[in-house]
């Protein structure tokens, strides 16, 4: 998708690989300068070779205060996409304390938090802005294995929801995208069972999973003056599953 976001200032969470990775070069080559925040510097090096002047931050988001020091000082921006995200598989009756905080701490607490400077800033410049959730189906379905997964999504949906009521008056809008399946490192983990993948894909009326790119553009058409009357609503990247 072409668009234009020249002269305005984005910042994506979890740039490190997969569908962020992906956002930071959409977003760079559409003209935006990008803020690119993730764990693994490795990463961040290799992304800033391939798109020169984005200014990488890299800090584990479930670390409040790490966080904080991080992004506190982190300057105007005009559009978010909290994407950083951990699927950690674990049958519902074998699920620890530690995968639910670690699970709630990077999906939803540092959505929270990443959201409200960037907002803030938003605010006292008295400037519009985008934000975009990276959610994803199973904020509506289950998926065997991720009880705990499943929740940080479906939790994301209602904070997608206050945050749009609360700073639509400010002129910033807040969705998310909901894709099924993507074969990123992520969703090959999930996916790993090849039966079970194979049962899944026949259960989406487009017998397939989304791509990469069909979520990035996803993204983008919410970062964008395109969607300008849509808030606290979210895209749907599923290859129709939820229909079926
Ligand atoms: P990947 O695992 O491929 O990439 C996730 C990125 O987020 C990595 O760069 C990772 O860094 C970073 N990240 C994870 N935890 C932290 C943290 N604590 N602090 C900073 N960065 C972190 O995942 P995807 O690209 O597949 O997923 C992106 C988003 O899309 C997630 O929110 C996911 O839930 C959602 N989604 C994915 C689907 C899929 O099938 N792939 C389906 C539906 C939704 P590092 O590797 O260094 O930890």
């Amino acid at each position: 998708m072409k668009l234009n976001f020249s002269g305005l200032r984005a910042l994506v969470t979890g740039a490190g690989k997969g569908i962020g990775r992906d956002t930071v070069k959409a977003l760079h080559a559409s003209g935006a300068k990008v803020v690119a925040v993730t764990r693994t510097n490795s990463d961040l090096v290799s992304l800033a070779k391939e798109c020169p002047g984005i200014e990488p931050v890299c800090v584990d988001l479930s670390d409040w205060e790490a966080t904080e020091k991080a992004l506190g000082g982190i300057g105007p921006v005009d559009l978010l996409v909290n994407n950083a995200g951990v699927a950690l598989m674990q049958p519902f009756i074998e699920s620890t304390k530690e995968i639910f905080d670690r699970s709630f701490n990077v999906n939803v607490r540092a959505v929270l938090q990443v959201s409200q400077m960037v907002a803030k800033g938003m605010i006292n410049r008295g400037v519009p802005g985008s934000i975009v959730n990276i959610s994803s189906m199973v904020a509506y379905v289950t998926y065997p294995g991720l009880a705990t997964y499943c929740s940080t999504k479906g939790a994301l949906t209602m904070l997608t929801k206050a945050m749009a009521m609360e700073l639509g008056p400010h002129k910033i809008r807040v969705n998310s995208v909901n894709p099924t399946v993507v074969l990123t490192d992520m969703g090959k983990k999930v996916s790993a069972n090849s039966e079970f993948a194979r049962k899944l894909k026949e259960r989406h009326p487009l017998r397939k999973f989304a791509e990469v790119e069909d979520v990035v553009n996803s993204i983008l058409f919410l970062l964008s003056d395109s969607s300008a009357s849509t808030t606290g609503s979210g895209i749907l990247v599923d290859a129709g599953y939820l229909a079926s």
